[in-house]
């Protein structure tokens, strides 16, 4: 392989490095190392990535911001490829804007701001980039990215590029087609609508202050740990069963919002998974209620199951 590696190496522009601690790319600071971790700097890099990997018959596994994930303290085998500050830039017209997606979304916020385009204050303080936001259909309060995207691109696991438009996405809640199919979302067309600068100023201070006042931002975490069930709230119910306060090892369910696990400093992966599992089960036993994970697990996790709904 190490030939294989020095090969991509001199091929693409962008960093290769091996065995990198995926806790580097996670808001959790949690994960072991990916095999191979790449950083693209153009689409022509990452097309270069994808070819390499396929080739190679490795497993690809595509990051933002690593802010949904808690990845495996074995790792990931493979490549992890980041879409990050390399795939940020952001052309407006009009009300539109085309973003490359690594763009962090409160970029994207604060720059179509200062230009008076506005519709999308409920994302403010959501700390994914735009790939993984869309990819998971990020939002609160109700509002969805989705209703902001016109159309995107993609790049399959052959290289090849395609457009496509909102429907194809197949948009749901935290879900959309891109965690199913292989697929790199590169950029997006957003709509934005316009809207006054103070006003605007006036809701992002509003969300802000919430989220401090709500949520443990100030621990490594992965924001919401379960989706919400279609006529309650996960944190309620968690909090309702008793679970706030439960810890294992290095990783606590939070005191301010049960819906969220934090990180005290040396959490695992398997801490997070064992508070996961028992928090599940409480809430099935006393809920009759399943919870769905709304966090991407990454690389191996072995003999772990969770309690799934029936579709
Ligand atoms: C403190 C905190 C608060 C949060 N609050 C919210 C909230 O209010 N609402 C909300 O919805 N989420 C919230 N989140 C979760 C998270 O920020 C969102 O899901 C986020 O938008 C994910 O973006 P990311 O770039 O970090 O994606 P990642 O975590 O890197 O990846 C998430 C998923 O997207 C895929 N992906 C990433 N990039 C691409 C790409 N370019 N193409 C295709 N697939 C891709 C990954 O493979 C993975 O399946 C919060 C997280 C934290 C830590």
């Amino acid at each position: 392989m190490t030939k294989e590696i020095d090969s991509l190496k001199k091929s693409l522009r962008g960093e290769v490095l091996q065995n990198e601690s995926m806790s580097k790319h996670t808001s959790f600071r949690i994960g072991g190392p990916a095999e191979i971790f790449v950083k693209p700097i153009d689409v022509r890099d990452l097309k270069t990535a994808i070819k390499w990997a396929k080739r190679n018959k490795l497993q690809i596994f595509v990051i933002g911001n690593g802010t949904n994930l808690i990845v495996s303290d074995e790792g990931v085998e493979g490549i992890v490829i980041k879409i990050g500050e390399a795939f940020s830039d952001v052309e407006f017209d009009n009300k539109e804007a085309f973003v490359q997606a690594g763009t962090t979304i409160q970029s994207l916020l604060e720059q179509a701001m200062k230009l008076g385009l506005g519709g999308m204050e409920f994302a403010w303080g959501i700390p994914g980039a735009v790939g993984g936001s869309i990819a998971m259909n990020a939002g609160s309060n109700s509002h969805f990215i989705s209703t902001k995207i016109n159309r995107v691109n993609v790049m399959d696991f052959n290289g090849k590029i395609y457009k496509l438009n909102h429907d194809d996405l197949r948009f749901d809640y935290r879900y959309s087609i891109l965690q199913d199919e292989q697929l790199i979302l590169t950029d997006a067309l957003f709509t934005f609508d316009r809207k006054d600068i103070t006003f605007m100023e006036h809701e992002k201070e509003i969300s802000i202050k919430s989220r401090w006042e709500n949520q443990p931002i100030n621990y490594p975490c992965a924001g919401s740990v379960f989706k919400n069930p279609p006529t309650t709230y996960a944190g309620k119910v968690l909090e309702e069963v008793g679970c706030k306060g439960m810890q294992t090892g290095g990783a606590k369910i939070s005191e301010k919002h049960a819906n969220f696990i934090v990180n005290l400093g040396n959490a695992t992966a398997n801490d997070v998974i064992n508070l996961i599992r028992e928090a599940q089960y409480r809430v099935y036993k006393q809920k009759d209620l399943i919870l769905e994970l709304e966090v991407k697990l990454v690389g191996q996790f072995e003999n772990v199951s969770f309690l799934e709904r029936k579709k």
